[in-house]
């Protein structure tokens, strides 16, 4: 008889909270900040330990710790459907959109993390390794920079990293908005470019503004108008320039968001965020519901915590390597991928997702 491994009761749930300043003033479209909230959520079973995290608020420690924490106390840590279904029972009465979906994000993450480390095998592995590598985009572009910053950040990119594409924040000044793109398009040459306005214009400001885009070879519009307008996403793809894709989904917390968004055919390629969306269960699930309507998926920021799952999904475009969470990546987590000619590749020698927290050089940003 072959014995199939057992599982193990899920012990403690550890929860800790940073708060991380950017190194310069950053914002975009809609929002201006100065610091990035990193909640990273641990989790035992026999003799190992499960990493997940997400970026959102140091508020979401106590819900973790209280609701679902709870939720999933003495569970076996292989199952994961089980434990997810419990998270989102717990948290029917909050909403299980915003904070609850990014606690439960992070919890999921730790539990995948685990189950592949009980198994001694890299999550790729574990999920099905479509690829071996990911295509990545740098992001950035702040609607803070000078010309001088996008143009140091976008050559870094675009030389050392070998991004075939590059997106810039727009939106906050849309007079200002043709300059800037122009100093990108002159720092990255052929490569691609693509602009994100985080849903600060109207669908005729944002016709208005492609057209210009369009002359500079602009190939990506994300979030034109708010990702809750799915009509005017939709009038979008059609107004657009034939070669300028609509892209949204970044605030997608539930399969029904993204089935939604969908239906609607409101996107030329589906943005998930694992981090945000129900983790990698979640994230898988947007995957097969993008697979099923023929649209691509590209994978929205935190590229430490997608890599493996990019790597097991189809349809996949590309991750996007955004600039705060590369920075806090390679600060704060043992294992972040390196760029290598324009794909990250996971560390197939490294149980789960391959990521060690350094506690100790995170101590200074503890949230409290
Ligand atoms: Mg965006």
């Amino acid at each position: 008889m072959h014995a199939y491994p057992a599982g193990a009761p899920l012990g403690q749930i550890r929860t800790l909270a940073y708060i991380i300043p950017t190194d310069k003033p950053e914002a975009d479209g809609t929002i201006a900040w100065n610091s990035t909230t990193l909640v990273v959520v641990e989790v035992d079973a026999g003799g190992k330990t499960g990493l997940g995290y997400t970026y959102a608020s140091a508020s979401l420690v106590p819900l973790i710790e209280h609701m679902l924490a709870k939720a999933i106390e003495h569970r076996d840590a292989f199952d994961i459907p089980g434990a997810w279904l419990a998270m989102q029972r717990s948290v029917r009465n909050l909403g299980r959109e915003g904070l609850a979906a990014t606690g439960i994000s992070a919890v999921d993450c730790a539990l995948w993390d685990l189950k592949a480390k009980l198994l001694d095998l890299p999550l790729a592995r574990l999920l099905g390794q479509l690829r071996a590598a990911v295509p990545i985009y740098g992001s950035g572009g702040f609607t803070t920079y000078t010309d001088d910053d996008l143009r140091e950040q976008f050559s870094r990119w675009v030389a050392d990293d070998g991004c075939r594409w590059v997106k810039m924040k727009i939106g906050s000044d849309p007079e200002r908005d043709p300059h800037r793109v122009e100093v990108a398009r002159a720092t990255i040459g052929e490569r691609g470019l693509f602009v994100d306005a985080n849903g600060a214009l109207d669908v005729k400001q944002a016709a208005g503004l492609a057209a210009v885009f369009g002359e500079q070879q602009v190939s990506w519009f994300e979030e034109p108008v708010s990702s809750d307008d799915l009509a005017g996403l939709r009038r979008l793809r059609d107004l657009l320039p034939r070669d300028m894709e609509v892209a949204a989904g970044e605030y997608g917390y539930t399969a029904d968001y993204f089935r939604r968004m969908l239906e609607a055919g409101a996107v030329d390629v589906l943005q998930a965020d694992a981090s945000r969306c129900g983790g990698i269960t979640g994230f898988m699930q947007a995957a097969i519901l993008a697979d099923a309507h023929h649209i691509a998926l590209s994978a929205h920021c935190a590229p430490a915590l997608h890599l493996h799952v990019a790597c097991a999904v189809p349809r996949l475009r590309h991750q996007e390597w955004f600039h705060d969470h590369v920075r806090i990546e390679r600060m704060l987590f043992d294992g972040a991928p390196m760029p290598h000619d324009g794909v990250i590749t996971p560390d197939l020698s490294r149980p789960g997702c391959g990521l060690e927290f350094k506690y100790s050089d995170a101590q200074r940003y503890r949230a409290h």
